[in-house]
């Protein structure tokens, strides 16, 4: 039998996954649920424990972040005093109704509540056990539930939209004396049963939940989420040489695949699409990746991990990993020949989407930088940028494009509907920062819309924000004021949100 512990590692610098930056800190916060016998118990101690945290952070005057994963290249995860998740990790399967409103018009077993600790490894083990899948996720699976939907996490599951998408429902901590269970008026879930076992207070609001969908740790701590989740299915996954043709060009511009002709599947419509361009070899073609949903059978082989090859589900990031830690200064022609070597074909493997997207060893010093654009104007991006390749580059990197749906959540970067995300992988290096900064200048230059992805690098401030995100940006600050006191609002106010003139606390009226 243990209580809960939030026990200080006295760490005073924080390193992010890549180590792309180093932060001063206060201290970080280790996590560990009690252990009674009892899982609601231990949930709910676990609340009481952070809610006391939160009210010390109150009058230390200190900054306070989660930290998921820490695999965001973005300084949203820091502050004085951070909490480590990970090991927050239970998860609670909904059996009965009784627990869900009338509502609702899903069975039980549609939804699972997790913990928000829980990596998307953690969950694709055990929803595989369950006959159940997440419905997408990122190409990589060591984020946790929380710390990747925070930031607008996104696969390529083209008509599905991005991970915060299949959230419901969410626990949110917002001080030392309330917390909330927050979902949508227009969706309800729970019942007041499931509101009594977390000892919580039902709020249903729609635009307070998207607002908080995508709030990078400024709308409190979220302790536990709903999933909703999908029956286990297979992806049939191809990655192939395209020609760069009018008829692919088509497609990337579109995603119409009335035409597309594709072996062996003609002009079915994938579930997954991503097309890369490496500018170096346009005569070789486009890669794309290629994925159909298939029923789910136990007669299948899943693909066998090779740390030199980046997998059917893998993204450039994988590719680009695999020779940082050994090359220190990468030139374009080893990138190059690195992608053709490594970046390899399939034809029809078979996996879950667990099996599928489960890279979490990716290595290196590496950058990434994701930009949101309409889909009509994704040729004209594509050409500019190998504009930019002659004149700002050479890009120790390729160009990947991938798409899903639009997203209503408020800050969603993924706001165009559907939005194609241009990711510019490279290894960490002024050359690549400087690249980054020509496709911004450029992309402005050329009054193209576009978002950032809040865990990649970007270059947001106040003034690029309201242009990105216009009156979003003050529904955002209304919501999240509707939600926190001002000292709840201050201890979450870090440097990242500061930046980027989304800290606002509105005179009370
Ligand atoms: C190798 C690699 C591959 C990637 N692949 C993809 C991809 O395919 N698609 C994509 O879109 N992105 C991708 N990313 C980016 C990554 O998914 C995001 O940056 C994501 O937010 C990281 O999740 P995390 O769990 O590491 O969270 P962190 O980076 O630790 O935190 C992200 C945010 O979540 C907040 N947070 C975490 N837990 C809580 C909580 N309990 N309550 C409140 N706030 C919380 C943090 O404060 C922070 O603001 C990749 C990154 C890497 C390094």
């Amino acid at each position: 039998m243990s209580q809960p512990q939030i026990r200080p590692t006295n760490a005073t610098e924080w390193i992010n996954r890549h180590d792309t930056f180093v932060h001063p800190i206060d201290n970080l916060f280790d996590l560990i649920n009690g252990n009674t016998g009892s899982g609601f118990d231990d949930y709910n101690a676990m609340t009481e424990a952070i809610q006391d945290f939160l009210g010390k952070a109150i009058v230390e005057n200190k900054t306070v972040r989660a930290l998921g994963g820490g695999w965001s290249f973005t300084n949203v995860a820091t502050a004085d005093w951070i909490l480590n998740t990970k090991m927050l990790n239970m998860v609670f399967p909904i059996r009965k109704t009784q627990s869900l409103s009338p509502e609702y018009a899903q069975a039980p077993e549609d939804l699972l509540f997790a913990q928000c600790g829980n990596s998307i490894q953690e969950l694709n083990d055990w929803l595989k056990k369950n006959n159940r899948s997440l419905k997408t996720s990122g190409a990589s699976n060591g984020q946790t539930i929380v710390g990747c939907f925070s930031t607008n996490t996104h696969g390529s599951a083209i008509d599905t939209g991005s991970v915060h998408d299949f959230i419901v429902g969410m626990h949110i901590i917002t001080g030392p004396n309330d917390h909330i269970w927050l979902e949508r008026r227009s969706y309800p879930v729970v019942s007041g049963t499931f509101i009594q076992i977390f000892k919580t207070r039902l709020v249903a609001d729609d635009e307070l939940f998207n607002a908080a969908l995508v709030s990078f740790g400024s709308f409190g701590f979220i302790h536990g989420v709903m999933i909703e989740t999908a029956p286990i299915y297979l992806l049939e996954c191809y990655r192939k040489k395209i020609p760069l043709d009018n008829s692919f060009r088509h497609i990337m511009e579109t995603l119409d695949f009335s035409n597309a002709n594709f072996d062996p599947n003609g002009n079915e419509r994938p579930f997954h699409f991503q097309a890369v361009i490496d500018q170096y070899n346009l005569a070789g073609g486009a890669y794309a990746t290629i994925m159909y949903k298939r029923p789910y059978t136990e007669n299948y082989q899943p693909p066998v991990d090779d740390l030199n090859k980046a997998g059917p589900g893998d993204d450039l990031a994988a590719v680009i990993g695999i020779i940082t830690d050994i090359v220190p200064v990468l030139t374009h022609l080893i990138v190059s020949n690195l992608v053709k070597r490594s970046y390899a074909l399939y034809e029809g493997d078979l996996g879950t989407s667990g099996e599928i997207f489960r890279n979490n060893n990716i290595r290196g010093k590496l950058l990434s930088t994701a930009i949101g654009i309409p889909l009509d104007r994704v040729l004209e991006v594509n050409e500019l940028l190998i504009e930019l390749n002659e004149t700002e580059g050479p890009f120790s990197g390729i160009f990947s494009y991938r798409y899903v749906k639009g997203s209503a959540a408020t800050l969603a970067f993924t706001r165009f509907n559907p939005t194609c995300i241009l990711e510019l992988d490279g290894a960490e290096s002024s050359g690549t920062r400087n690249f980054y900064a020509a496709v911004w200048n450029e992309l402005d230059a050329r009054n193209i819309p576009y978002t950032f992805h809040w865990g990649k690098i970007h270059n947001l401030d106040e003034a690029r924000t309201r242009k990105m995100y216009g009156a979003n940006m003050d529904n955002w600050i209304e919501q999240r004021n509707k939600l926190l006191s001002p000292e709840s609002m201050k201890i979450f106010n870090t440097r990242s949100l500061v930046d980027c003139g989304l800290d606002k606390i509105l005179p009370i009226v």
